[in-house]
């Protein structure tokens, strides 16, 4: 079903209860998105939305609700209104599928290239930045306070790798602009949970630097983390994050990989390119999605299976662009 900005407020302003959920592993536009929307509501609607996810990284748990956040997805009597954001399909959203299934209501509000409408409503829009952005246009800025400000704020920064992505637009950063009329700290967001990274985080970057391999004449950078390594190091899912950026703007590479191990031959891929191959074709390829630029799957196999498979898919587009 087509989207409409008024019935989704309707909706909202009718519901007595409301659960809003983002994907499995969450990052900063998966917490900013639905904390900021859960803020507006309680801001303007005086109801409380639960919002369920399947953790809040530390370096997030500044942000206003954070406290709040429903983790583990107990069973809950059949919301009136449910909303998944920032993912496109029932594998990503994961668990909270459950809630979705007894909802009276549900909406999709997302930005992934590859998100599939599978709610009732869906607003889809691939060319925004980051699903904070859409969140962004569909509140009235008037009725935007502090807190609502800063997880749309942080939402932002961290899909654009700080403003600095291609899919960085002028409304990206005017969005942005009127957040910090609303009192947003730039930089504690953007240093506090962007750039500032803990002694492992660190220790890890390097090594994953120190161990990467450039194929495909270095227009590909390769790296991974096996479970010796996560398991010596106590690894969680937010301490690799930023790797992956430092890999793609390595100088000559077209395209970087960072693969993860999750259980023994099953591996968790982040891709990202910078201006030929698209990462989403190839990860949706194998089961995950994302965007033209930033793209991500769950492989199994061997890591040479893996990165053999990626390869290959990846000379194609870079043949084909010949
Ligand atoms: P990351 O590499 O940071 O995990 O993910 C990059 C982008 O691809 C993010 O926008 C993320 O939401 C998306 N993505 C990552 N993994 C998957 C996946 O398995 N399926 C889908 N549909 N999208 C994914
Ligand atoms: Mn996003």
């Amino acid at each position: 079903m087509a989207f409409e900005k008024q019935t989704f407020w309707e909706d909202i302003s009718t519901a007595n209860t409301i659960g809003i959920a983002g994907h499995i592993r969450p990052d900063g536009d998966c917490v900013g998105s639905t904390l900021g929307l859960a803020a507006y509501i309680r801001d303007n609607y005086g109801k409380e939305p639960e919002v369920f996810l399947e953790e809040v990284p530390v370096a997030f748990s500044f942000i206003e609700g954070a406290e709040r956040v429903v983790t583990g997805y107990p069973s809950r009597e059949p919301f009136d209104l449910f909303i998944a954001l920032d993912c496109g399909d029932d594998g990503r959203l994961g668990k909270a599928m459950n809630y979705v299934k007894s909802a009276k209501k549900t909406y999709c509000i997302d930005h992934h290239a590859t998100s599939n409408g599978f709610l009732e409503n869906n607003l889809v829009l691939p060319d925004s930045a980051a699903t904070a952005q859409i969140i962004y246009t569909l509140c009235e800025d008037s009725k935007i306070r502090k807190g609502a400000a800063e997880a749309l704020y942080l939402g932002i920064v961290h899909d654009t790798g700080v403003f600095k992505h291609s899919c960085t637009t002028r409304e990206t950063m005017e969005v942005a602009g009127a957040l910090l009329d609303h009192g947003v700290s730039s930089s504690r967001i953007i240093d506090g949970t962007f750039y500032e990274k803990t002694y492992l985080q660190n220790q890890i970057l390097g090594r994953c630097l120190m161990e990467s391999v450039l194929c495909l004449d270095g227009k590909v950078i390769f790296s991974s983390i096996d479970r010796k390594i996560i398991n010596l190091y106590g690894l969680g899912p937010s301490d690799t994050e930023g790797i992956i950026d430092q890999l793609r703007v390595t100088k000559g590479v077209e395209v970087a990989i960072l693969i993860r191990e999750l259980t023994p031959r099953s591996w968790r891929v982040s891709m990202r390119s910078c201006e030929i191959v698209d990462v989403s074709k190839i990860c949706s390829m194998f089961g995950g999605g994302g965007h033209v630029r930033a793209a991500g799957a769950t492989m199994s196999g061997s890591r040479r299976d893996v990165i053999n498979n990626l390869l290959a898919e990846i000379e194609k587009q870079l043949t084909a662009e010949e």
